[in-house]
């Protein structure tokens, strides 16, 4: 069997079939205190090893807490005294009241807990029932395949060394998916029907190069690992130069503090802090630990924190905020203790002198004088272009903002009116444009200017950007070594050849086209492109090619 999708990360695997998904539903197990206290303590086990594994031991204080909290179990011990009969039942009422009481809270931080408190209920009852379709210790080698992920799978499938993940629903820019991108784990989405398919099989074969995945009763193929590369550490702050020697500059996103370490050599471009904040670190104690030890480990090279980014599709759910209020607007408007904090936590951490402050959603010029006059002034600070408005004015921006950084995702996402969490559309003629337009301000000034979005974690992308001329970017780290490669075939004829087209292109198509094909020119790609299958034959490129004078004329 079969089934086709979207590859949102490069690669191929095999092995054992891991369905997640709600199953039929069936009735709760029954447990005795003494069987319910055992559970809680070998849940407890479990979330410490995930969480500090994965770099989120507060998470794990945090339920910890919970889990022995004397109170609750006085509520559960009268429950049962009353009648209950199963023990498990009444912890799940005592813990559904607590969450439904801080969900009517006014406070929005103990909204978010009321909230985050009924996501790990179920997964604790995943664990007691022993749903096997959650991914554990024997998950590794898997391909999971699910309707969507959330941050905790996502942890689990890093953490077990699950080798590939199928799912019917995502996008290549939502969250769960750029984290899962940072490791490099093959990833196939929209892929319909998958849940209820692969429930019928036993075995998979991922090709999320070719755009596939194949279910069998019988293991497929040999177990294939061929696509996991050896990363090369580079030594000299991430310079890398192309065919001709002009110089670019690498350096990586991190989502999660422990993806640092195979990367020293290079400089953080993007450390989304968020995902701090959804594991619970927001305390200015906690926060500053964690910049501190960051910045120790990449100096000498930049340590870029971004502000917390929250509100939109980052929103924890339960948060009771507008949709169209996220980054600095919910911070300055909603939020400012948080951003106090924050700024706070990053002004004690920056002794190294290697620390900038990158502010996300940026619209206006006033958001920018806000934080700059509570950052320590010998903090650099520089802001996210990921709304139409930025890129408009960045010339206006340059006088407060020392960098700048493009966020394709959102940048796309807000110039095609898309929902990033359900598509994308990435090489539209208008957003090259567009970043083109406000990229070329800064012609005389490259270092300033760089981009973070994963369009440049691709070869596609990454092409038509050093195209525009952009010399810096800040990349996933299991992209460095084909970015490496890319570069290094790369000259400065061939990327104005490619910047003509894109100028005059009339379509997607057209822009997919010219890097295609100059991919394969350099013999970079065979087939298939950045997840993204070319289907154009030549002729058609040939035909829909923007006339010579069009590109001469430009
Ligand atoms: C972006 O929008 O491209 C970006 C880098 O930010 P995030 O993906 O975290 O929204
Ligand atoms: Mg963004």
């Amino acid at each position: 069997m079969i089934l086709k999708g979207t590859p949102a990360i490069k690669g191929r695997a095999a092995g054992k079939i891991l369905v997640l998904g709600k199953r039929k539903k069936r009735r709760k197990k029954r447990l005795t205190l003494p069987e319910l206290r055992q559970e809680v303590e070998k849940y407890s086990e479990y979330l410490k090893k995930i969480s500090v594994d994965v770099g989120a031991g507060s998470i794990y204080r945090v339920y910890e807490a919970i889990l022995h909290d004397p109170q609750l179990w006085e509520k559960v011990e009268s429950l049962i005294s009353e009648g209950e009969k199963n023990a498990l039942r009444a912890f799940v009422r005592v813990i559904e009241d607590y969450a439904d009481e801080l969900s009517g809270s006014e406070h929005e931080k103990f909204r978010n807990l009321g909230f985050e408190l009924r996501i790990w209920l179920r997964d604790f009852e995943n664990f007691v029932e022993g749903h096997h379709s959650e991914i554990l210790e024997n998950s590794t080698g898997r391909i999971v395949v699910g309707y969507e992920l959330n941050i905790m799978d996502v942890f689990r499938i890093i953490k077990y060394g699950v080798s590939g993940v199928v799912l019917e629903r995502g996008s290549l820019t939502s969250h769960p998916i750029l984290m899962l991108k940072s490791r490099g784990i093959p990833t196939l989405i929209r892929v319909r029907d998958a849940v209820s398919k692969a429930r019928r099989y036993r075995y998979a074969y991922l090709d999320a190069m070719e755009g596939f995945v194949e279910f069998s009763r019988r293991p497929l193929r040999i177990q294939v690992n061929e696509e996991k590369k050896t990363i090369h550490l580079l030594t000299n702050g991430g310079r890398v130069r192309m065919a001709d020697g002009e110089e670019v500059t690498l350096q990586i996103n991190v989502d999660i503090p422990e993806e640092l370490e195979d990367f020293k050599g290079l400089g953080v471009g993007l450390f989304r802090t968020e995902y701090l904040y959804l594991m619970g670190v927001v305390s200015r104690d906690d926060q500053e630990y964690v910049y501190r030890k960051l910045s120790e480990s990449v100096y000498p090279n930049v340590l870029t924190i971004r502000l917390f980014d929250l509100g939109g599709e980052k929103a924890p759910l339960g948060m009771d905020i507008p949709s169209h209020v996220r980054g600095i607007r919910y911070l300055l408007e909603y939020n400012r203790k948080l951003l106090e904090d924050q700024i706070e936590a990053i002004n004690r951490a920056s002794v190294r002198g290697n620390i900038r402050v990158l502010i996300p959603m940026v619209s206006t010029v006033e958001e920018v004088l806000e934080v700059r006059r509570l950052l320590k002034a010998d903090i650099p600070l520089g802001i996210m272009i990921e709304t139409p408005a930025a890129a408009l004015i960045a010339d206006r921006f340059k006088k407060f903002a020392s960098f700048f950084s493009v966020g394709t995702n959102d940048l796309s996402q807000y110039v095609m009116a898309i929902d990033r969490k359900v598509s994308d559309y990435r090489f539209h003629p208008a957003i090259f444009r567009l970043v083109w337009y406000s990229f070329d301000k800064f012609r005389y000034q490259k270092e300033r200017y760089s981009v973070c979005g994963d369009l440049a974690a691709s070869h596609m992308g990454l092409l038509a950007l050093l195209s525009l001329g952009i010399r810096v970017f800040s990349v996933p780290p299991a992209y460095i070594p084909d970015a490496v490669e890319l570069i290094e075939k790369m000259d400065g004829e061939t990327l104005n050849r490619v910047f003509r087209h894109i100028m005059v292109a009339y379509s997607e198509k057209d822009v997919e086209g010219i890097l295609f094909h100059v991919l394969r020119e350099k013999g970079i790609v065979e087939g298939d492109v950045s997840g993204r299958k070319v289907e154009m034959s030549t002729d058609l490129y040939e035909s829909l090619k923007p006339s010579v004078e069009d590109a001469g004329n430009s």
